[in-house]
């Protein structure tokens, strides 16, 4: 199969950086995914064959069209549950990136009714309000997985607009413009899900405004922020050689 290249090489690397940094601060580990939507062919987006993110190099990135069907790179097995990607790639023009994670810290707010909600100015990504979706209320007992498109497109509705949606029971979904953006939200939803916890065992908490979270948000979200965040991320999980690294050792 041809590479999925056909992309600006920057991009592949981009998105193997970010399996890196998502992996080494413990928002991925051997299962989640990150993806990005093809820059010149806004129907198909990339993203790597089933692997831990951490091993992924370019030479693991697969193409797909939003339905799912696979058109170029790594012939071998793809992702179970990407159509959580297509889906909302499908339903949102304005996401250029994806993650799907299981970060631990986020998880009981999935199962409790307790909002999670922005508590410091570095998670202001995640916005005033996070809904929860539940895969049974539409499908029933099944194995968690978003299997289907139909799956995946039940859960975009319940993303509508916004950046993160959480999953009952599994985990959550993280959009942005950007790869960095969504890098970045998701570190800073896994670490606003801890200290909340830990607030909430204080007393009362005084959580970010509408107004400073919509002022905060664009803080992050300017480069003098985000590239400096992504620098940092990166030289943590992959060293300064990150040409040779994501490059695999073929
Ligand atoms: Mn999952």
């Amino acid at each position: 199969m041809p590479d999925p290249g056909l992309v600006e090489p920057i991009t592949l690397r981009e998105l193997v950086i970010a399996n890196r940094i998502l992996a080494h601060e413990g928002i991925l580990d051997a299962f989640g995914h990150v993806s990005v939507r093809h820059p010149e062919e806004p129907s198909h987006y990339l993203i790597a064959r089933s692997l831990g993110p951490e091993l992924v190099t370019e030479g693991d990135l697969q193409r797909f069209t939003l339905q799912g069907e696979q058109v170029g790179g790594d012939p071998r097995p793809p992702y179970a549950e990407r159509a959580i990607h297509g889906a909302i790639y499908e339903g949102r023009a304005d996401s250029m990136a994806v993650c799907h994670n299981h970060a631990p810290s986020v998880l009981p707010f999935g199962v409790t009714h307790v909002p999670l909600r922005p508590i410091f100015h570095m998670a202001s990504l995640i916005g005033p309000e996070v809904p929860v979706w539940d895969i049974a209320e539409a499908f029933g007992e099944t194995d968690m997985l978003v299997r289907t498109i139909e799956q995946g497109r039940s859960l975009a509705r319940t993303l509508g607009a916004r950046r993160v949606a959480l999953m009952r029971g599994h985990g959550s979904v993280v959009v942005g413009r950007t790869l960095r953006e969504v890098v970045m939200t998701a570190i800073y939803m896994e670490q606003n899900a801890r200290l909340q916890a830990q607030a909430a065992s204080l007393g009362d908490i005084q959580y970010l405004t509408a107004g400073e979270i919509e002022r905060a948000s664009a803080m992050l979200l300017r480069s003098l922020a985000s590239d400096r965040a992504w620098e940092t991320w990166r030289r943590r999980a992959i060293g300064a050689d990150s040409a040779r690294e994501v490059k695999g050792a073929s």
